[in-house]
């Protein structure tokens, strides 16, 4: 079977025929998410807070996030309807799934991959206010921060990136790419951030 990313050197892949050059590698993404979690230890320390994970794209840094953390706590999962194989978030946020715990009078940090529009996380948080959390914060990789559509609180950001398309370490381009260790943004558009 033909395969749907290669590797093409150190620094690119190819995914759906399109050339991704490598942006963030595992190393600086485990460096900076060891020390969002300690910080998450060290903000809620006496309690035990509930890490809502976005799938797919935030279960790989969830892992990872999660393992970082050394106090007490709980995961739990949510599907939101994805981009499909598009690079561009077509705004149109639905639920695929819910998460199974009860989250009243819980300490709730959603997680995920990348805030982009931020419709997705203003839709996600007024879904969990609704089942009063004693407090609700957020957590996510990445901030396409010139991309927003609507202003999210964001309490635990990774990195601020400019408006760039991004696979690898658990993003997407059509399904494939999401085992990648490092992250990759397209190819053509490298020029916008040197
Ligand atoms: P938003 O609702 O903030 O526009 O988009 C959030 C979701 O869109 C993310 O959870 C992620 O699934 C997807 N997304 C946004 N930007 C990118 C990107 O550059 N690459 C990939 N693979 N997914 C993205």
């Amino acid at each position: 079977m033909e395969a749907t990313f290669l590797v093409h050197d150190e620094q690119t892949v190819i995914i759906r025929g399109e050339r991704f050059r490598k942006y963030l590698t595992a190393e600086t993404l485990k460096s900076r998410t060891k020390e969002l979690g300690a910080q998450i230890s060290a903000d809620y320390k006496g309690k035990k807070p509930i890490l809502i994970g976005v799938l797919n794209g935030a279960f790989i840094f969830l892992s990872d996030l999660m393992r970082s953390i050394d106090i007490d706590c709980e995961v739990d999962f949510m599907k939101l309807s994805s981009y499909g194989a598009n690079k561009i978030s077509s705004g149109d946020v639905k639920e695929l799934k819910r998460i199974d715990a009860d989250i009243k009078d819980r300490h709730v940090i959603v997680v995920e991959d990348i805030v982009d529009t931020g419709l997705s996380m203003d839709f996600i948080l007024s879904q969990m206010s609704e089942a009063g959390p004693a407090s609700l914060k957020t957590a996510t990789l990445l901030h396409k921060h010139e991309a927003t559509k609507v202003d999210v609180p964001l309490e635990y950001v990774g990195f601020k990136i400019t408006n760039l398309f991004v696979v690898g370490y658990g993003l997407d381009y059509g399904q494939v790419g999401r085992n990648l260790a490092d992250i990759y943004i397209l190819e053509d558009q490298m020029d916008q951030i040197q």
